[in-house]
């Protein structure tokens, strides 16, 4: 029994077929890059529509799938880019309806959670997810995954690119400065804005450009925009570790694939006594593999939806969306439907 999914939220037009033990059968991706600035929507959704049927072939000749063989469709339904989302989101249904297969709608948040919650074979892991747009700290009670901590402006990749591209440099940011922060040396104080469990990057985007025209050098910069930013997000983390007694921490996002985040959660996880998991790079970046593998949790659950109904979500909440696939754990019990449609 395989799965096909779909991921489209972004700059990342991805298609992946996993089966029913989350082995990852086929994974086909394909990153819009624009040539200067950040993503437009609508540059991408266009870059979507156009390489996505060929990631579907890909996808399905690498995996040597038949469509026969695919149980269902998924597709990420939010949150996301409004035109991106539709470009996944139009494929999808025309291949559930021509394979006649169930259309199975996912978040991409959630998805995020589930692919390193069965790679890792941690039951109840706390997810610090950290993306381009995405910067929260979720965990799962009384029935669906709930948001304990978040970005209050923008998400940290979007930082890490907006302020490179500032300095300078071309998109994606992230592994350019990761890169650059290798060389730096010296540590120049930045705005820490850890809010109780919410952070914010603002302020630290303004100091680290007044920086650079003080002629802070751009490897210092990086250096010290680092280990501010990632300090940030470990302490946000460990204090949901400490809110909700946890013990294990998965990563996810494409700023998970950084070597020093890593590091440092790891350590803040360790030296609690607990276990920090982070998926490979392919997995944590936006990819279909994580939708393919959350639509079969949501097929098996019966979660299914027609295609008439099946809009997008643009601003779709991790908590918006029900997870009848989990048990309801130690957190509380799961809530009645209306009571958890009321919120
Ligand atoms: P996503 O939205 O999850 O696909 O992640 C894309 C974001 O991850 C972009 O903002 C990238 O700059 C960022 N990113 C990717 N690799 C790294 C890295 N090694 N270090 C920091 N950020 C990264
Ligand atoms: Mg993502």
């Amino acid at each position: 029994m395989v799965v096909l999914g779909i991921e489209s939220t972004a700059h990342t037009a991805s298609v992946g077929i996993v089966d029913e033990r989350a082995k990852v059968v086929a994974l086909a991706s394909d990153m819009h890059r624009p040539a200067q600035g950040g993503i437009h929507p609508r540059e991408a959704a266009n870059h979507h529509v156009e390489v996505l049927p060929g990631l579907v072939r890909r996808a399905l000749e690498d995996g040597r799938v038949r469509p026969s063989e695919v149980d269902a469709v998924a597709f990420a339904q939010g949150p996301g880019l409004g035109p991106c989302l539709r470009a996944g989101a139009t494929v999808a249904r025309m291949l559930a309806m021509a394979w006649q297969r169930p259309l199975v709608p996912v978040n991409h948040c959630v998805a995020h959670v589930e692919i390193a919650r069965v790679l890792s074979g941690l039951d109840d892991p706390i997810l610090l997810y950290a993306s381009g747009g995405n910067t929260q700290v979720i965990a799962h009670a009384r029935g669906r995954y709930r948001v304990l901590g978040e970005t209050l402006d923008i998400g940290i990749g979007n930082f890490l690119d907006k302020l490179w591209i500032a300095l300078g440099g071309t998109f994606p940011g992230g592994p350019e400065l990761e890169r650059e922060a290798r060389e730096g040396t010296e540590l120049h104080p930045l705005p820490y804005s850890v809010h109780g469990m919410d952070i914010a990057f603002s302020g630290m985007m303004t100091a680290a450009l007044a920086l650079r025209t003080k002629g802070v050098s751009r490897p210092d910069l990086a250096y010290s925009v680092e280990v501010t930013a990632y300090g940030m997000l470990t302490e946000i983390t460990e204090r949901a570790l400490a809110h909700l007694r946890g013990v294990s921490v998965v990563l996810g996002g494409g700023v998970a694939c950084n070597e020093r985040l890593r590091g440092m959660v790891r350590t803040m996880v360790e030296e609690r006594g607990g276990t920090m998991f982070a998926p490979p790079r392919s997995l944590c970046v936006d990819n279909g593999a994580m939708i393919a593998w959350t639509g079969h949790l949501a097929h098996r659950a019966g979660i299914a939806v027609a295609v008439e109904a099946s809009a997008v979500e643009p601003r779709q909440r991790t908590d918006h969306v029900a997870t009848p696939w989990r048990p309801a754990g130690p957190r509380g019990p799961t809530l009645p439907a209306a009571a958890a449609a009321a919120g």
